[in-house]
């Protein structure tokens, strides 16, 4: 699948993270619980070198609870700190600290042998467009909490939420974009509805999601459109076009219309709770 891409809104945001990076202590990257390694960005490491780091897989609520179970054991492997949530879920986000506090253990401690205990730990929230960083940056703030600029000639402009209890955190998220290189990177990413459809064709990604669901996800299909799940993938999607009477002026199948429909159902959640990535392994194929 063929994707277009804006390299001068890319450079603009790196540039500005990194003079952001130089502010903070610590990265909060926020990934998407159904596609995280699609909404990583490899750059971020290199960028954020010597910072701590906290992974938040968030939309838990519309990924698959075991797949999540399975990358919160993936990460606890490779000794990063990883909270799973929904960001739009106060409940959710009132353990953060206790994370944020082992993510930046070294720190802490080294900041108390050197005398410093009340120094605070300076957070930045980071991810790809729309992987929910103003919702998480929000709801955490929502908790009393002030907004101050800085010091005025030092970082002009910037809004600091202090958070109590030695914790600040920038109040703008740092924007990353995902790498491409992967066709199914960018399949994955679209389907989440990350990457704006314009640029996509949307046939060719309800259909593989449609193939997906049915190796993956098997029952999905006939469970919310009754549409029989031996059919090839085009021959599902006009059934689902069917069953949801997408038609076109001439009173045809709409298939276009059916797409659209399945894909916006997957996005909110209404096809059930799905992973379309597990640790090691795509699930989503390359387009098609
Ligand atoms: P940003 O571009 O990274 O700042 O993303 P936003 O915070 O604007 O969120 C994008 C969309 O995802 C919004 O419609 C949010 O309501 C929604 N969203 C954010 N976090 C969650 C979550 O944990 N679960 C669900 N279901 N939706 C979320």
């Amino acid at each position: 699948m063929e994707i277009q891409w804006y390299p001068g809104h890319m450079t603009k945001a790196k540039r500005q993270m990194q003079e952001d990076l130089k502010l903070i202590d610590l990265i909060i990257e926020l990934l998407d619980a159904r596609v995280p390694a699609a909404s990583r960005n490899p750059d971020i490491s290199a960028l954020g070198r010597g910072k701590s780091r906290l992974f938040i897989l968030n939309k838990a609520d519309l990924a698959d609870e075991r797949v999540t179970e399975e990358w919160e054991e993936r990460f606890r492997e490779d000794g990063v700190p990883v909270m799973t949530v929904d960001s739009r879920n106060r409940a959710d986000l009132r353990s953060l600290r206790p994370y944020i506090n082992e993510a930046c253990k070294e720190r802490i401690e080294r900041n108390i042998r050197r005398g410093f205990k009340n120094r605070p730990i300076r957070a930045m929230v980071a991810g790809i467009p729309n992987v929910g960083k103003s919702t998480f940056i929000n709801t955490v703030a929502g908790r009393a909490s002030t907004k101050t600029g800085n010091r005025p000639g030092v970082t002009k402009g910037k809004q600091w939420i202090h958070l109590g209890k030695g914790l600040d955190l920038l109040d703008t998220p740092g924007i990353l974009w995902p790498k491409f290189e992967d066709p199914s990177v960018g399949t994955a990413l679209a389907l989440i509805g990350s990457i704006s459809q314009d640029v996509l064709n949307r046939d060719e990604l309800a259909v593989a999601l449609i193939g997906f669901l049915v190796s993956q996800y098997p029952g999905t299909l006939e469970e919310h459109y009754g549409a029989e799940e031996g059919r090839t993938a085009a021959g599902l999607l006009a059934s689902i076009a069917k069953a949801r009477g997408c038609l076109t002026k001439g009173g045809e199948l709409d298939d276009s219309k059916a797409a659209d429909l399945l894909l916006d159902d997957f996005r909110n959640g209404r096809l059930g709770r799905i992973s379309l990535e597990r640790p090691g392994a795509s699930m989503i194929g390359g387009g098609r």
